[in-house]
């Protein structure tokens, strides 16, 4: 009978051995089950934007398709692509379920700590970001719609300035649509530019004609003073759109061809005399030119070719060459003697006194004023002796109250040329010449045509 115990043994001990395994695979699935428990109460998610925590919770799908909702949104309202400024994470954290934010509250917080920038095109100026659009299709419009605007009949239209259009992440509200661009692009801006000063400049005058105020003058140049000096460079402001367009522009016109004269020497003709020998015309010319505007207003214009029609004729003048004989007049008058101005011409005791009066000592002698031909030489009531002397060029000097007389009518004189001696015959209280000169037969005050 021991086999039969033996074998009943041998059945417990296999019995027992299962009996343990199961336990133990009760035992491991148990506390499986138990930190399972344990895991999904304590594991939640921290979020922070930009190290800034906003909320922990476990709701880690809701927080995810919330981000993408405003990222769909601002792409929609933009039309462009959207980049998030910031950047968000999600950490796997363990906390007690008290510790956990309410969804709505990680919302707001959301709202409130991101921020997008858009893909857009923009116009940068000179290096200057000036405006931007939603893509280079619309940037490319504005400009072009720019440059319509004074287009016209022009061959060439460009911008004055380097502008540029790149691709540049920018804040939503900076976005401009085509017409928004424009104005902005059209917009006067504070340029600050070099001026030279200029002969008779003064602050006042630089500021009016600059649309400015001198305080504004003074404070873009630090000790500047009223003393300018021309040539000195200051500067301004001055108010100029972001972008000029240059417009080139081809004209053609006619223009007139001036003439040039020309001197012909002439040996029969006296120095003081000349005569046209050929009457100078004008020519005629086609001219092709490019004109070139600033924003609707001509600054220059170059000339493309001319295409004379007509050539202009010269003028010929024959100039005299031959050395005048001293008795023809040279046109003015020398001081027929030296003396003391004792009377001038104009009213006296209530008639004119047709000349001046030179005071010299009785004998001196008188000089004819300039050459000519003697008209009179011999006494005449009041002149007493008295030589006249016609010019030739409209004028005749009279030479009263001498005391003697050393021409004869129908003489040639020389300028220069004694003609009488100083006397006071006539009505004369002393030994004087009374110097009078007729212009056309009237007499003018000769100390106007007296060399002096
Ligand atoms: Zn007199």
């Amino acid at each position: 009978m021991g086999n039969v115990g033996d074998k009943s043994y041998k059945f417990f001990l296999g019995l027992l051995k299962t009996y343990k395994n199961n336990l133990i695979a009760f035992a491991v699935a148990l506390s499986i089950g138990l930190s399972f428990i344990v895991y999904e109460e304590g594991f939640a998610y921290k979020i922070t934007v930009d190290g800034e925590i906003v909320g922990i919770t476990k709701n880690i799908d809701e927080v995810k398709s919330f981000i993408e909702e405003l990222h769909k949104k601002e792409r929609k309202k933009t039309g462009t692509d959207i980049v998030l400024n910031q950047e968000i994470k999600f950490e796997r954290v363990r906390v007690a379920n008290k510790k956990l934010t309410d969804v709505h509250k990680i919302y707001d917080n959301l709202k409130n700590a991101m921020s997008f920038s858009c893909k857009a095109a923009a116009i940068i100026v000179d290096n200057k970001f000036v405006t931007a659009l939603k893509n280079q299709e619309e940037a490319e419009k504005a400009l072009e719609l720019l440059k319509g605007k004074y287009a016209k009949s022009s061959k060439r239209v460009y911008f004055k300035e380097d502008v540029k259009i790149e691709e540049k992440y920018i804040p939503p509200k900076y976005l401009t649509n085509v017409e928004e661009a424009l104005k902005i692009l059209e917009q006067p801006v504070k340029k600050v530019v070099t001026y030279t000063v200029k002969e008779n400049d003064s602050l006042w005058s630089i500021a009016r004609d600059h649309d400015m105020y001198i305080e504004d003058i003074l404070k873009l140049n630090p000790g500047l003073t009223e003393n300018l000096k021309p040539g000195q460079v200051i500067y301004l402001s001055s108010a100029e759109p972001h972008v000029t367009v240059v417009t080139e522009r081809q004209v053609g016109y006619k223009e007139e061809i001036p003439f040039d004269t020309k001197l012909a020497k002439d040996e029969s003709l006296y120095t003081n005399q000349s005569k046209v020998l050929v009457e100078g015309k004008k020519g005629l010319k086609e001219v092709t030119a490019v004109v070139i505007s600033y924003n609707g207003i001509e600054v220059s214009k170059k000339i493309k070719s001319e295409n004379v029609l007509e050539k202009p004729v010269n003028k010929i003048v024959a100039v005299g060459s031959k050395r005048l004989p001293l008795t023809v007049a040279t046109g003015s008058f020398s001081y027929p003697l030296r003396g003391t101005i004792t009377s001038r011409f104009g009213q006296r005791w209530g008639r004119l006194h047709t000349g001046v009066d030179i005071a010299a000592p009785q004998g001196s002698p008188i000089y004819v004023a300039d050459g000519g031909t003697v008209i009179f030489s011999g006494w005449e009531s009041g002149y007493g002796y008295v030589v006249k002397i016609d010019h030739k060029n409209g004028y005749v000097t009279y030479y009263g109250h001498a005391s003697k007389l050393l021409v004869k009518k129908g003489d040639k004189v020389a300028k220069g040329q004694k003609i009488a001696l100083v006397g006071s015959t006539g009505h004369a209280t002393g030994p004087h010449l009374h110097f009078e000169v007729r212009k056309n037969g009237v007499p003018v005050n000769p100390l106007t045509y007296l060399n002096k």
